[in-house]
C-alpha cells in the first residue's frame, strides 16, 4: 500500500518555482501569431474580408467609438503609473521572457496609439509621451501580442488601479476585426455557432447519436435507464454545455456525471440542438454584437422548449458571460421559474443537492486518483458561484472533497484568485499557437509538478472545456499523461451511488459483509 511518506521529500524541491522570473528575451515571441481569418469567416460576422484601404482612419475611428462606449477603457489607458506591479504576473511572460508579454507593455501597444490620436500631449509632443503613429508594423505587433493574451485578468488582481489588460486586449482585437484583420480560429467558430449551433459544427443527428451511445453505456454501467435528451419540450432544465462535452475526453465523462445527477435528483432536463454551445467566442474578439447574438440563441431555445431553469455545464468563459452579462445581453428571463438563479452553474446545482442530502457518494471509487484542482481563470476572477464570497473556489473543491479521498491544493500563490491561465484561453486554443500555449502553461505545470513531488498527485480536475482541451495537449510536454486532466463531474460520475443501481447493490453487499466480518471477529474475541 502506498504511504503518504512515500511522497514526502527530504531535500529541496527540484521543481522550479512557478513564479520564477525568466531571462528577459526581447522579441522572443514576436513571430508567433495565429492564422488570419479568411474573407468568408470575416463576412459571416459582418467584418471586412481583408485589410481595407483606409484601415488606419477606420481603426482610429473605431478606437474613438470604443473609448466613448466603454469608459473603463479610457480610464485604463489614462491611469497606469508604471509602478511595475504587474510585470511578472502574466503566464505568457513567465513562460517566454518576452518583455512585450508583460501586461503593462501589452497595454502600451494600444496606449501609445491612443496617446498619439486622443491626447493633447501625444498630438503635439509624441516622442515625449511615448506616442506612436498607427503604422502597419504597429498593427502587426498588435496582431501578434494581443493574441498572446488569454484575457485571464491575472494581472488586474495585482494592479493597484485594477487596470484590466483583458479589456485592452479585447478592444484591440475588435479594432483589428473592424479593419479586416481578424483571427481565423475565433471567427470561424462563431460562424459555425450561427449556422450549426455549436463550435464543433455537430449537427443534431450527430448529437442524438452520441447521446444514444452514452445512454447505452450508462445503462450497462449502472443498470438504470438514464435519459440524455435533446430538444425535449416541457422539461424543467435546459442544459447549456460546451460542445466539447459531446465529443472529447475527459469532457464527455463530465456530461455523463451531469446526467447521473439529474437522474438521481429526479429532475427532467434537455440539451438543445439550436443552442448546443455554452462557449461564446464573441467575448474573445471583444464584440458585443456577436456575444449578444450567441446569447440570444440560449434565450430562444429556453422559450421554444418551455423550460423553467437554465443550467450551464463546465465551461469557464461561458460562465463568465452567463454570470456577468447574460441578463444584459439576452434578458429579461422573466419567463423562467423565479425560485432559481438565472443562470445556474452545474456545480451550484450539484452542491445544492449535496447539501440537501440528496446525493450519496462512495469516495473509494476515486481512490485511483490523487487529485488537485485547477481554478479556471474566467470562473476565478470574472465570476462567482453560490451565495457566499469565494463560492467559485469553494464549491468545486467541496464537490471534489465529497467524491475523492485524496485531494491536495497546489501552492497558494497559484490558485483561487491568483490562479494561472491554462495557456489556451481567450481564443488561443488553436494549433497555430501551440508554441505560446505550451510556454504559457509553464507556471501551472510547475505548480502541478510541485504537488506531484510533495503529495504524489497524479491528476488535476477542472471545470472549463478550454482548460481540459489545453491540458490534454500540453501535459505530455511537462511529463504528464494527456489523460491526467479530469472533469469535476467525472469524479461525481465515478463516486455517485444511484438509487437502484448496480453500484448501490454492490455497496450494500460490501457493507453487509463488513458487518458480518465484524460480528464474527467480535464473537471470536469473546
Ligand atoms: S494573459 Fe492574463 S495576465 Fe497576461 S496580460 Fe493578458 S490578462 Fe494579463
Ligand atoms: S500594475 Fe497597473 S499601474 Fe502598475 S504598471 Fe501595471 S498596469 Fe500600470
Amino acid at each position: 500500500m502506498t504511504e503518504m511518506s512515500d511522497f514526502l521529500i527530504d531535500e529541496e524541491s527540484k521543481v522550479p518555482d512557478p513564479l520564477e522570473m525568466p531571462e528577459i528575451t526581447p522579441g522572443a515571441t514576436e513571430g508567433l501569431k495565429p492564422f488570419q481569418a479568411k474573407p468568408q469567416h470575416q463576412d459571416a460576422l459582418g467584418f471586412p474580408g481583408e485589410l481595407i484601404d483606409n484601415w488606419q482612419e477606420t481603426a482610429i475611428d473605431k478606437m474613438g467609438e470604443l473609448l466613448g462606449k466603454y469608459r473603463s477603457l479610457q480610464v485604463y489607458l489614462d491611469s497606469c503609473v508604471k509602478c511595475g506591479a504587474c510585470t511578472d504576473k502574466c503566464q505568457y511572460f513567465l513562460g517566454t521572457g518576452d518583455p512585450k508579454n508583460m501586461p503593462v507593455a501589452r497595454q502600451d501597444l494600444l496606449r501609445s496609439v491612443y496617446r498619439r490620436y486622443f491626447t493633447f500631449a501625444g498630438k503635439y509632443f509624441p516622442k515625449l509621451v511615448g506616442a506612436r503613429d498607427l503604422t502597419e508594423d504597429v498593427l502587426d505587433e498588435w496582431y501578434s501580442y494581443f493574441h498572446q493574451c488569454s484575457q485571464c485578468r491575472r494581472c488586474s488582481v495585482y494592479c493597484p488601479y485594477g487596470i484590466d489588460t483583458a479589456e485592452v486586449s479585447m478592444a484591440a482585437r475588435e479594432i483589428m476585426d473592424t479593419v479586416g484583420k481578424g483571427q481565423k480560429y475565433c471567427n470561424e467558430i462563431i460562424g459555425k455557432v450561427y449556422t450549426i449551433g455549436n463550435n464543433l459544427g455537430l449537427p443534431k443527428k450527430a448529437i442524438e447519436s452520441t447521446l444514444e451511445g452514452l445512454e447505452e453505456e450508462l445503462e450497462e454501467e449502472t443498470g438504470l435507464k438514464i435519459s440524455m435528451p435533446v430538444d425535449k419540450p416541457g422539461v424543467e432544465v435546459l442544459l447549456i454545455t460546451p460542445s466539447a462535452d459531446l465529443f472529447a475526453e475527459p469532457h464527455i465523462q463530465g456530461l455523463m456525471g451531469y446526467a447521473k445527477v439529474f437522474h438521481e435528483a429526479g429532475i427532467s432536463w434537455t440539451l438543445s440542438s439550436y443552442a448546443s454551445e455554452a462557449a461564446n467566442f464573441g467575448m474573445f474578439i471583444g464584440s458585443y454584437e456577436n456575444m449578444r447574438e450567441v446569447s440570444l440563441r440560449i434565450r430562444k431555445a429556453a422559450q421554444d422548449l418551455g423550460v423553467k431553469r437554465i443550467i450551464f455545464g463546465e465551461c469557464g468563459h461561458a460562465w463568465r458571460i452567463a454570470y456577468s452579462f447574460l441578463n444584459t445581453l439576452a434578458g429579461p428571463f422573466d419567463f423562467l421559474d423565479p425560485r432559481y438563479p438565472v443562470p445556474q452553474h452545474i456545480c451550484e446545482f450539484t452542491y445544492g443537492l449535496m447539501n440537501e442530502g440528496k446525493l450519496r457518494f462512495d469516495k473509494s471509487k476515486n481512490d485511483a486518483y490523487r487529485l488537485t484542482y485547477h481554478d479556471s481563470c474566467n470562473v476565478a476572477r470574472a465570476s462567482r458561484m453560490g451565495d457566499m464570497p469565494g463560492g467559485q473556489f469553494e464549491i468545486p473543491r467541496a464537490i471534489l472533497r465529497a467524491t475523492c479521498n485524496h485531494f491536495f491544493d497546489m501552492a497558494a500563490d497559484t490558485i483561487k484568485e491568483a490562479t494561472f491561465c491554462c495557456g489556451g484561453g481567450g481564443g488561443l486554443l488553436t494549433d497555430d499557437l501551440m508554441e505560446i500555449r505550451i510556454k504559457g502553461a509553464q507556471p501551472r505545470m510547475r505548480a502541478l509538478q510541485q504537488v506531484q513531488e510533495e503529495h504524489g498527485v497524479t491528476h488535476m480536475a477542472a471545470i472549463c472545456a478550454i482548460c481540459k482541451a489545453q491540458f490534454s495537449k500540453v501535459m505530455p510536454h511537462y511529463g504528464f499523461d494527456m489523460d491526467s486532466i479530469l472533469s469535476v463531474h467525472q469524479m461525481v460520475a465515478n463516486a455517485i451511488v444511484m438509487t437502484g443501481s448496480i453500484q448501490e447493490k454492490e455497496l450494500q453487499e460490501e457493507q453487509q459483509k463488513e458487518k458480518s466480518d465484524a460480528g464474527a471477529s467480535e464473537g471470536q474475541a469473546a
